[in-house]
Formats: C-alpha cells, structure tokens, sequence
C-alpha cells in the first residue's frame, strides 16, 4: 500500500513497504492517522500542519514523509545523524540518506540479513524470531 493523501496545506505520503509498524503514528494522533480503518486512513487535516509534521517525522522509517503547502519548512536533515538499535529490530537511523535517485532523512535498516527489501526491514526479523539487544 503506497499513496499519497492531498490536504489543503500539507500531502501526507505512505509507503507500506517501508513501514515497521512502530504505530508511532496512529497512537500519536488517531484523528490523522486511524487505526483499522476500513477507507481511507490519513486525514491530514483532522490536526495543524505542525502537528501534521510533527507526526510524519516521529515515524522512524520513513514510511511516512509529508510535503507542506502552506510555505511552511519541509523536511531537513538532523543537526546531529543518529543511529539507533530498535530491539530484536532494524537500525533506525535518522540522517541525510542519499540512495540512487531519492533524498530523505529517516529509514529503519535491515539487521536481521533477512530483508526481501534491502536495505530497508521488510520486518522478516519478526518471522525469523531475530533476537539482538
Ligand atoms: S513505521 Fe511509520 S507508518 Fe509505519 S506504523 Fe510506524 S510510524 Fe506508522
């Protein structure tokens, strides 16, 4: 499941194959982002762009990315790159990526060496039952 859903001031865009399921986003604001819906399940305007942002950017792969249209900044790259350890999980790093074609600024990459995705986490460390601290 991939897409983009127009706002008025911001797009919000998901790409399934990049998501963790972290759920940073629906338990961050169920209005923008509805669990278990059964249509459509980003609503950008049910919050402030901030708060849009915000939201899109707390999504530790990447899966979610936004584009304002308000004049508002877009997206920049962290004052300082982080890579983090998710347990039993990817490495989520939050940086400048620059990957063939495309820019962006976070991604959760493969640990495991099981990815169909590479070298993202396609979250085949869960079947494996992949088990690093
Ligand atoms: S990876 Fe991003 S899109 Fe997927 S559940 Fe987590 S916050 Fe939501």
């Amino acid at each position: 499941m991939a897409g983009t859903v127009e706002g008025e001031k911001v797009d919000v865009s998901f790409s399934g194959k990049r998501c963790i399921h972290s759920r940073n986003c629906v338990l961050g604001n169920p209005h923008v982002f509805v669990p278990n819906a059964k249509g459509e399940w980003i609503h950008p305007e049910a919050a402030s762009v901030e708060k849009v942002v915000a939201l899109a950017e707390n999504c530790p792969s990447g899966a979610i990315t936004y584009h304002r249209k308000d004049g508002g900044p877009q997206e920049k790259p962290p004052v300082v790159n982080t890579v983090r350890l998710r347990e039993n999980g990817p490495l989520a790093v939050h940086a400048e990526i620059v990957l063939g074609d495309g820019t962006f600024y976070r991604a959760t990459l493969c640990r495991c060496g099981l990815s169909q995705n590479k070298p993202f986490c396609d979250n085949a460390h869960i079947k494996a039952g992949f088990t690093a601290t």
